[in-house]
């Protein structure tokens, strides 16, 4: 839309796009509306909006993807969660157990990371394990441990939803939704999710390319859903020194591309404590806008992904690196005022 359109403008552009059975984006950018169309099977053609009140011009998208892309909008995607800032030149700071085992845990662990400085609090309800025969998660039981634990500490909590069927009951307890690796290409999931009024988490596949990222991507933001974090969380190579390989040029690929943030996952890269710290530091220094780390206080009980897990000193020194490094990169790494 031409810079100076009115906002009935803008809605009668919607109204013309809806009524021939399309869908309209708008989106409030720092200079204009954009207005997205999908929904098409073939090219839209451009006349029938073109000279409509308010329109600077038509473009087509060249890429596959279409809202997530910057060619329909420029500038990065930022938005709160809380006071918790995703996006902008704050990096966002999530750690926590790979699972939620207990409410002491949680509580400890939670408390532990926030001292730390970490914004978000992470924990898996329901868990995809490899084997039926792994702990699967506390199930609905853990999500209401981790709302009390996100009450208490004043964290606001991301989990993941592994199917349809509990993304609402992870909606109403977490302030984010975690789609896994696993699901990155669950279509009805990336749908469901889409219109939970959630932000959600989106961690690319274990074989997915980058283009296949973006476009699961944009099944969630089709659903009229922009909150989204994409999280490069390691791909299947044929290196065996690490769990995953860390993808680290995904990140200024994505960058490029697509106003989305993108943050990293150095723990399930990993595999083993000992590379958590490297992979951080990696990340942060090509662009990523936050890191998801794994936080256990007594790793060798955990129930999950123990080896990957930092202990409680292990993520301040992480902190305190990180803190080092991010004004390098033009980053920051805000402490948020307690709400509890
Ligand atoms: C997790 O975050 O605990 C997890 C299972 O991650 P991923 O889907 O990346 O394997
Ligand atoms: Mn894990």
């Amino acid at each position: 839309m031409k810079m100076d359109a009115e906002s009935d403008m803008v809605e009668n552009v919607v109204r013309e796009v809806e009524e021939r059975g399309l869908k309209a984006h708008p989106i409030a950018g720092a200079q204009r509306t954009a207005i997205g169309i999908t929904g098409n099977i073939g090219v839209v053609e451009p006349a029938q909006f073109e000279n409509l009140p308010g329109v600077l011009e038509v473009l087509q998208v060249s890429h596959p993807y279409k809202l997530v892309s910057r060619e329909f909008k420029p500038e990065n995607t930022t938005f709160q969660i809380g006071k918790v800032k995703i996006g902008g030149p704050d990096l966002l700071i999530i750690a926590g157990p790979c699972s939620v085992e207990s409410y002491e845990q949680t509580l400890r662990i939670a408390n532990h990371v926030k001292d730390a400085g970490a914004h978000m609090l992470r924990g898996g309800a329901f868990k995809p394990r490899t084997s039926p025969y792994s702990f699967q998660g506390l199930g609905e039981e853990g999500l209401k441990i981790l709302a009390r634990v996100s009450q208490e500490t004043g964290l606001p909590v991301v989990t993941e939803a592994l199917d349809i069927d509990v993304v609402d009951a992870a909606a109403e307890h977490a302030d984010m939704i975690q789609i896994g690796a696993r699901n990155m290409q669950n279509y009805t999931l990336l749908k469901r999710a889409g219109q939970c009024g959630r932000p959600v988490l989106l961690k690319r596949g274990l074989s997915a390319t980058v283009t296949e990222l973006l476009l699961a991507a944009e099944y969630v933001m089709d659903q009229g859903n922009g909150q989204i974090v994409l999280c490069e969380r390691g791909i299947r190579t044929f290196a065996d020194h690490a769990r995953n390989t860390l993808d680290v040029a995904a990140i200024p690929a994505v960058k490029r591309i697509s106003h989305l943030p993108i943050i990293a996952d150095p723990s399930h890269a990993a595999g083993k404590r000992h590379k958590v710290a490297p992979l951080s530091r990696s990340a942060v220094a090509a662009g990523a806008d936050g890191l998801m780390v794994e936080v256990h206080d007594r790793p060798e009980e955990a129930l999950s992904d123990g080896a990957q897990a930092l202990r409680p000193a292990g993520f301040v020194e992480l902190m305190e690196a990180v803190r080092q490094l991010a004004p390098a990169v033009g980053r920051s790494i805000p402490t948020y005022a307690s709400s509890s």
